[in-house]
């Protein structure tokens, strides 16, 4: 029977542990991680996701330093105050809420960010060492994304050395970092994107597939052979008909009910990826806090 992998179930047990670590780390040092979260304007996406990455990252401990700055907000005075938290010695992490308004530059930003409080993973220095490094230490800032499909992927006991891994999608949040991580684990890694031809026929010869993409149910249940394990990160809003009514529905990139047939083990849309990005978010953190005590 296929396994549905528990993404909420997952991410709990990651914060329950996180939680241990914090009271522990509180007990020796006096002192808990610190997550600056920065949020410029007001889209209401990014509004729902501060909400919920203050609520989960003050669950297990971390202590949030809030700035919600007005849409005005110029790019100086932004890069003003990552350069002021770069300093402040009670924040291990930055957290700066994405889109941005489209007069600041997002990559000038995300690049002001000390990499050693790069909470997100996305500084270039950690993008590098996430390339060098030969296993997975400890240490890195990874991804959150990715990581949190990685940990998905080895709850399942399976050995991954030597699969077939098709990754969809080539973003540097998503699927770059994910191919990197599979790859230390010995996986054989193609990475799939808008231009790659005969998507069906290269997706028929993996064992693992993540499919981060962004297109509605893309990946359909004949692309997924026998025993493949899904990882779906597409998050979509579609319009359904019910009971005559329109309304919206989150869906993944992949066929859910049809590669469900066919998958060793597929992650469900929502309740999947989703919940382990915010675990893995409070994961860097709490490493950061870690790596600043050793300094
Ligand atoms: P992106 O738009 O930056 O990248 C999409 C990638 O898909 C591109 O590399 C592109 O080459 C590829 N692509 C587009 N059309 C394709 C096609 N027809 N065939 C093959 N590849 C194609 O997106 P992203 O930021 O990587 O996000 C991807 C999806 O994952 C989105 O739905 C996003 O909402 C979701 N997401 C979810 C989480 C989460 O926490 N669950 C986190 C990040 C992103």
């Amino acid at each position: 029977m296929t396994k549905l992998i528990n993404g909420k179930e997952i991410a709990q047990n990651l914060r329950n542990e996180l939680k241990k670590e914090i009271d522990n780390l509180r007990s020796k040092t006096g002192k808990v991680p610190g997550l600056a979260v920065v949020q410029v304007g007001n889209v209401a996406a990014s509004s729902v996701y501060v909400k919920a990455k203050t609520k989960s990252a003050e669950e297990v401990g971390i202590k949030v330093i809030d700035h919600h700055l007005k849409e005005e907000t110029s790019e100086k005075e932004l890069l003003q105050l990552v350069m002021k938290l770069n300093k402040q010695v009670n924040v291990n992490g930055i957290l700066v809420q994405l889109p941005l308004p489209n007069h600041i530059n997002e990559q000038i930003i995300l690049d002001s960010i000390h990499p050693d409080k790069d909470a997100d993973g996305f500084h270039p220095l950690n993008v590098g060492k996430l390339s060098i490094a030969s296993h997975n230490d400890e240490n890195l800032l990874i991804p959150c994304t990715p990581y949190g499909c990685l940990i998905m992927l080895k709850g399942l006991g399976i050995n991954l050395a030597g699969k077939n891994a098709v990754v969809i999608g080539r973003s540097n949040i998503v699927g770059k970092p994910m191919a990197q991580l599979l790859l230390k684990e010995s996986c054989t890694v193609i990475i799939a994107h808008s231009k790659t031809q005969n998507l069906q026929e290269v997706c028929q010869n993996a064992d693992i597939i993540v499919a981060a993409v962004g297109r509605p149910e893309m990946v359909k249940g004949n692309w997924v052979k026998n025993g493949t394990v899904v990882i779906d990160v597409g998050i979509n809003r579609i319009e359904v008909k019910i009971n005559g009514e329109n309304k919206n529905k989150l869906v993944g990139d992949v066929d859910f009910k049809e590669a469900a047939k066919n998958a060793f083990a597929i992650t469900p849309v929502p309740g999947g990826v989703g919940p382990m990005t915010i675990a893995c978010l409070l994961r860097n953190t709490t490493i950061a806090f870690k790596n600043a005590q050793k300094n």
